[in-house]
């Protein structure tokens, strides 16, 4: 039988044994601190066909992401959804069935690009933040779309909230997760118990989408 290769065993003070398998097919075992070595890997045997089929199903999706050429029928994720690039004699991108991309910006295709998801960031994620304000009343001072490559948002102790432009790639419930994040930092700075209790409220099934960013975090780049 062949075997399968536990990545990276993180032990904590959970109870359950949990496997995860992320966006780059490695295996993460998430353990309870006096569990034996013998016993994950008895359970890892046991869910083997789980963690080959889902594997299987990571690798189907690409395994590393290329980046982007810019050429006829190439896809761009807008709001978690796909759209094929379309290249033609237009003065501006434009969204319709296919994502319309003049000839003319094909010398600095990746700027332009970037520009055109930075202007949908902008007034995607300001209309959420806006929503999610008023439901809540916490009170945000301004809005930056930023370039940022590791984080999803972050908040300044003055209360303006900050959101890279990949942001605007996810589905809007997603969007919604960093946006209800961002807004209960201003009244709670560190990730503290009372701090998830907030974002719970607002949104109960906030972990899962959390865990979308997390398995997709590689395909919203360009
Ligand atoms: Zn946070």
């Amino acid at each position: 039988m062949e075997d399968i290769k536990i990545d990276k065993i993180i032990r904590s003070r959970r109870r359950t044994l949990a496997l995860i398998v992320t966006a780059d097919a490695t295996l993460v075992v998430r353990a309870p601190l006096r569990v034996s070595l013998k016993y994950i890997n008895n359970f890892v045997l046991k869910k083997q066909n789980w963690i080959k089929a889902k594997q299987q199903q990571v690798n189907e999706n690409g395994g590393p992401v290329r980046s982007k050429e810019f050429i006829d029928g190439e896809s761009f994720l807008y709001l978690g959804e796909i759209y094929r690039l379309k290249i033609e004699d237009c003065d501006r991108i434009e969204l319709s069935q296919s994502l319309l991309f003049p000839k003319r910006y094909l010398l600095d295709a990746k700027g332009k690009m970037i520009e055109w998801y930075k202007d949908m960031a902008r007034e995607t994620i300001k209309a959420r933040a806006d929503i999610y304000s008023r439901s809540t009343g916490w009170e945000y001072k301004t809005i930056k779309i930023t370039s940022a490559q590791t984080r999803w948002g972050s908040c300044s102790p003055k209360g303006s909230i900050n959101f890279p432009w990949r942001l605007v790639m996810a589905p809007i419930n997603a969007i919604d997760y960093v946006v209800v994040h961002e807004l209960a930092h201003i009244h709670e700075k560190n990730h503290s118990a009372r701090f998830w209790n907030k974002v719970e409220t607002v949104l109960p099934d906030y972990k899962q989408r959390e865990l979308w960013l997390k398995e997709n975090r590689k395909f919203l780049n360009l």
